[in-house]
């Protein structure tokens, strides 16, 4: 996996530099201890401790290492073996929370590097002012590569070089502040001296950390502030929205503004709204941030429901929605991979193939919908509250498609037949298994035309398609609307008569079939109908059915152009 790769790389570079550093000591140049002050030592390298407790200085573009303005003069007056010592053990062991032992030990081993190396070099050209300078360069480009290059190991080096040369100067002016109070140490014989001159480097460490906290609390500051003018951002479009709601605004239009308001004010490239159609198919509704020929094209090729739903697993939701990572893989946590303390998005990048879906879900939990936003702005996975945004504006399509007739007229075309307008064979069952659980008494008619064969035989189909059409007609004008009209199959029908019984039933039938039987068509033709009542002739859909199947196999028998009770023998 792509992801993992930073992780081992890291891995194999703290026990490389740690091995590099152990190899230094042995076989490098310097004693390990030619100290003759050894209170100067153990106060300079308690500061060192507790400057490396306190971490990296940053603000404006540059980061200090305060441990440098207690290391450096070590390593002037002691030697670069003992100063690397201390710059180990204290980054090693340094008093901070949330850092792990990887960094801790990585940290280790470049300042211990950097520190003894540099150290060398001030050893080789003496401690005067130039000696000083170029250590001080020295360190300060070891210390960029090991770390800053190391970070941008994992995005562009070429990116990380410009940063490293602009931010150099200001970090070597911060640094050659240890200059002169070095050379006053080095060539000091006075105990006072020397404690005056610590004392002086303070100041500069104070005020690093100083800086460092001021910008960090500004910088919070604005991120809060941007944060609260977002969030009133965001609260007016859904009020926007909730107001859209109220009017008569169409359910397109409506999805096109949400479409766009995720464009534009959630900040996400594109935006694809889709419907489920009540028979499942996924029918693009509207877009935003993508062209005229691309939504065109996407409206042609819809992905099938049940490959969008495949992708809906378990395991990728978050809150009500969906997010599928590009790499169907955890990604390794920040504190692992990566080293310093730089604000680390790069594992939190979207990728190319992120998938984020929000499905729109009716109140009785049938998903009727989904808006599918791709690649934010910002370059970043969406967070937990992100999506929580995104699902009001759902819920705000859910109630516009809900409460819009269009969308009723859509879901109800579904459900028919399209020659008749009667409700299909499937939608039949549905409502006739419903009305069993919930109706006390209902009949059923079944009706078949007569000799439809010769209609066709004689006429032709197209004269036998409008008799079909006729004879629903017939039924819609004979119906109440809470009836249930249906086509049952090619020339058979189906009628659910609610809350009335057998007699009134069949009063309903003998209309229905005087009314094809006299009926104005060029056609004659008569139909026969057999009729079932709940509960008194059956108990179950099915049953009832095949009760009011027989009744019209009956009037078929009898000599067809009749109605049949199931009841009658
Ligand atoms: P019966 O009186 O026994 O019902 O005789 P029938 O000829 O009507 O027999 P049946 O009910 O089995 O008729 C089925 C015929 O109906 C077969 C088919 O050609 C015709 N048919 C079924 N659906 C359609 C349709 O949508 N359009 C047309 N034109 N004909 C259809
Ligand atoms: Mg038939
Ligand atoms: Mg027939």
């Amino acid at each position: 996996m792509e992801n993992r790769k930073p992780l081992k790389f890291f891995v194999v570079s703290i026990f490389v530099l740690n091995a590099f550093y152990i190899i230094l000591l042995f076989f490098g140049k310097g004693e390990l201890f030619p100290i003759k002050n050894r209170e100067l030592f153990f106060i300079l390298a308690f500061l060192a401790y507790l400057t490396h407790s306190f971490g990296r200085a940053r603000f404006w573009k540059i980061t200090i290492v305060p441990h440098f303005f207690m290391l450096f003069p070590m390593l002037a007056l002691f030697g670069p073996i003992p100063t690397s010592l201390v710059a180990y053990i204290s980054s090693a062991f340094a008093y901070r929370k949330n850092y792990s032992i990887q960094r801790r030990m990585y940290g280790a081993a470049q300042y211990g590097i950097s520190y003894y190396i540099s150290g060398v070099v001030l050893q080789m050209i003496g401690p005067g002012w130039i000696g000083l300078v170029v250590s001080m360069v020295v360190f300060k480009i070891l210390n960029s590569i090991l770390v800053d290059m190391f970070y941008d190991y994992f995005r562009s080096i070429w990116e990380s070089m410009k940063k490293v040369v602009e931010n150099f100067l200001l970090e070597i002016f911060f640094f050659s502040l240890t200059i002169p109070i070095v050379l006053i140490m080095v060539q000091s014989k006075n105990p006072f001296t020397n404690f005056g001159a610590i004392y002086m480097l303070t100041f500069p460490v104070i005020f690093v950390n100083l800086m460092s906290r001021q910008y960090k609390a500004i910088k919070e500051m604005t991120l809060e502030k941007s944060a609260l003018s977002q969030t009133l951002d965001r609260l007016k479009r859904i009020f926007e929205v909730s107001e859209m709601l109220k009017s008569n605004i169409s359910v397109v239009d409506l999805m096109n503004r949400v479409a766009s308001i995720i464009h534009t004010d959630l900040g996400w490239e594109y935006v694809l709204v889709s419907m489920i159609t009540p028979d499942n198919k996924v029918e693009r509704v509207s877009s935003s941030g993508i062209s005229t020929e691309d939504f065109e094209r996407l409206k042609k090729n819809p992905p099938s429901f049940e490959s969008l739903k495949s992708l809906m697993k378990e395991e990728y939701k978050i809150s009500n929605s969906y997010f599928i990572p590009e790499e169907a893989e955890v990604y390794i946590p920040s504190d692992e991979a990566y080293v310093g303390e730089y604000d680390v998005t790069d594992e939190n990048s979207w990728h190319e193939k992120d998938l984020l879906l929000i499905p729109v879900v009716n109140r009785n939990g049938k998903m009727i919908a989904i808006i599918s936003p791709d690649k934010p702005k910002s370059g970043i996975r969406p967070t937990f509250d992100d999506i929580t945004v995104l699902e009001i504006f759902a819920n705000q399509v859910m109630i516009a498609l809900e409460n819009s007739s269009e969308f009723e007229t859509l879901q109800e075309k579904a459900l028919r037949d399209g020659q008749t307008g009667l409700y299909n064979h499937t939608e039949f069952y549905n409502k006739l298994e419903k009305i069993v659980k919930e109706e006390e008494k209902f009949c059923l008619i079944m009706m078949d035309i007569d000799d439809f064969k010769l209609v066709n035989d004689t006429y032709g189909h197209q004269i036998g398609d409008e008799v079909i059409s006729y004879i629903a007609d017939v039924i819609k004008s004979s119906t109440r609307q809470k009836d249930i009209s249906a086509r049952y199959g090619g020339e058979e029908f189906a009628i659910v008569l609610r809350d009335l019984d057998k007699k009134v039933a069949k009063t309903i039938s003998e209309r229905i079939r005087l009314s094809v039987a006299k009926g104005d068509s060029q056609v004659k033709i008569t139909v026969s109908i057999g009729v079932a009542c709940y509960p008194t002739d059956a108990m179950g859909a099915s049953e009832i059915v095949a009760a009011a199947d027989k009744a019209l196999y009956m009037a078929k028998m009898r000599g067809k152009n009749q109605v049949v009770l199931a009841s009658e023998k």
